[in-house]
């Protein structure tokens, strides 16, 4: 079977209607093989506003269901996506070219979300507070916000959406979602999912609580400024985020800004060299390179670098890189053609610098249309021109350090710092690391790599957008609002601040 067809099985058995996905404008490739595997129909501007309406109508009803029920919506889209994994993880593979244990990881992170919200439904706390009036009582209590706007980008089609739509559905938002215009099947699949659960869950679920747009930035723009939108949760590139930061600021609503990952390591002297070399092959080489938590960047020691990089050179020149469908692969391809690119200018533009290229040429996987390439490490005299940047392809720039307070300010020395990694024994180190001077990025990790979050805590957050903020801990306090109540309990009237009126 091959890929068009292999994709139009798998959408019939998820429950996509091949109408949903054949004779549109929008045409879908694979980019395994450079195949189309679909032609969707795009929404258009004023469509994609009347979804808007409708979403805010089912959110007036969805509000007054109960959080701990609305849990249960949440629950049964877990037992849907475990039904559906096997058959999810495969498209995924297909759709982006996520090898086939990235592509079932996707969906395993949708489920484990579910299990986070369903319990989440049932503890979302308000504080009661000390009042300083008599016969008063004051608390907090969170509503729901309305209409969550999702944009998400193609690197993780399915799960970024589950981590903000678990979340807003338990809190008692609508949910619109606005795929990336490379990923749209895998959307698709998932609206069928939810449907199901909803179904299921019976007439308590209003119709319309969770729909998907297809189409490009122009259907993006219409959620970023509709003003029933008070929540728009965008995931993409730190271009986007710009677009997308001060439009939302001008009409006050709420963002959620995912964006780009120029992320780095650091390996110290006491490093456990093993455990290091692992860590940054796989998070420099995984995904070939398109996660926003990928490893770019690397700092070594200058007296653990001969004895770690011609080891990492040599897991660059062995990495298998082929088809994830077909292959046992490590590697798959790059999403297009602008990707690779892109990958190519950055490391000519590294070699101008004076960068020592290892790899970054293209394979021949026998498809014109698909993008295939052995991942590059680049020894770098310095952190200068295309360092500084996040290309979206497996790049690792390799530089050398000396000085531990030098090598922390080189660290942080970029725009898009989301991930951080250490590798060290030294607890001072480690600590440091931690600490208010050490990493200024979201995650930051000691003896771990820097791709690979778990959905407990809250994921991501580039330090120019402010720290993590999806997803685990108390991301779920974007979602809603909270109002602060007083209730006076006492016979007296109450005289505020030596404040009185004369009232007769
Ligand atoms: P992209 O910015 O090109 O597109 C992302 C989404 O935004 C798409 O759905 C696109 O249609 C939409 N969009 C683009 N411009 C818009 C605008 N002006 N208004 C409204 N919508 C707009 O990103 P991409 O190429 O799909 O994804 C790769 C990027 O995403 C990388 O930079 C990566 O680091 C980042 N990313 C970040 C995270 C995170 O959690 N921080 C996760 C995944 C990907």
């Amino acid at each position: 079977m091959n890929v068009t067809s292999e994709t139009a099985a798998l959408l019939e058995r998820l429950g996509v209607a091949k109408a949903d996905f054949s004779g549109g404008d929008l045409i879908v490739r694979s980019p395994v093989t450079g195949e189309q595997i679909g032609a969707l129909t795009s929404i258009s501007p004023a469509e994609a506003g009347k979804a808007i309406e409708r979403a805010d109508k089912a959110f007036k009803a969805w509000r007054n269901v109960p959080a701990p029920k609305r849990g249960e919506l949440v629950r049964l889209l877990g037992e849907e996506l475990r039904a559906a994994k096997t058959d999810l993880g495969r498209l995924v593979s297909i759709e982006v070219g996520k090898i086939p244990s990235e592509g079932l990881g996707e969906v395993q992170e949708m489920i484990d979300i579910c299990d986070f919200a369903v319990g989440l439904s049932r503890q979302l706390y308000g504080l009661t507070i000390a009042t300083e009036r008599p016969g008063h009582r004051m608390m907090e209590t969170w509503h729901p916000l309305g209409v969550v706007g999702v944009i998400s980008a193609f690197n993780f089609p399915v799960a970024v959406w589950s981590w903000n739509a678990a979340l807003a559905f338990v809190c008692g938002n609508a949910v619109v979602w606005k795929p990336s215009e490379k990923t749209p099947l895998t959307a698709l699949a998932c609206d069928a999912i939810f449907k199901r659960a909803a179904a299921r869950f019976g007439a308590d679920a209003p119709e319309n609580l969770s729909q998907v747009l297809i189409g490009d930035r122009a259907v993006g723009e219409v959620l970023v400024d509709h003003p029933k939108v008070p929540l728009v949760s965008a995931t993409g590139s730190t271009r986007m985020g710009r677009d997308v930061g001060p439009r939302l600021a001008k009409r006050f609503a709420r963002a959620i800004l995912e964006l780009g990952g120029n992320n780095a390591g650091i390996v110290c002297p006491t490093a456990n060299l093993d455990m290091a070399l692992r860590a940054i092959a796989f998070g420099a080489m995984g995904t070939a390179g398109q996660r926003c938590t990928t490893m770019r960047r690397l700092f070594v020691h200058d007296s653990v670098y001969d004895a770690l990089v011609p080891r990492l050179k040599k897991a660059y020149e062995s990495v298998s890189v082929g088809s994830p469908l077909e292959t046992s692969a490590l590697v798959g391809p790059l999403i297009d053609k602008a990707a690779f690119d892109g990958m190519q200018k950055a490391l000519k533009e590294a070699a101008g610098h004076g960068g020592k290229v290892t790899g970054g040429t293209r394979v021949d996987n026998g498809h014109d249309g698909a993008f295939y390439v052995k991942p590059a490490l680049v020894e770098m005299p310095g952190q200068v021109g295309p360092v500084l940047e996040e290309t979206f392809a497996p790049i690792l720039y390799v530089m050398k350090y000396s000085d531990f307070d030098a090598v922390l300010d080189a660290h942080n020395a970029v725009g898009a710092g989301l991930s951080s990694s250490i590798f060290t024994l030294d607890l001072q180190e480690a600590e440091r690391f931690l600490s208010v001077e050490g990493s200024d990025c979201g995650i930051a990790n000691v003896n771990i790599g820097t791709s690979g979050a778990e959905i407990g805590g809250a994921f991501g957050g580039e330090k120019e957008t402010g720290g993590g903020r999806e997803s685990g801990s108390d991301a779920w306090r974007a979602y809603m609002r909270r109002a602060t109540n007083t209730v006076n309990y006492s016979k007296a009237l109450p005289l505020a601040q030596g404040v009185s009126f004369d009232i007769e």
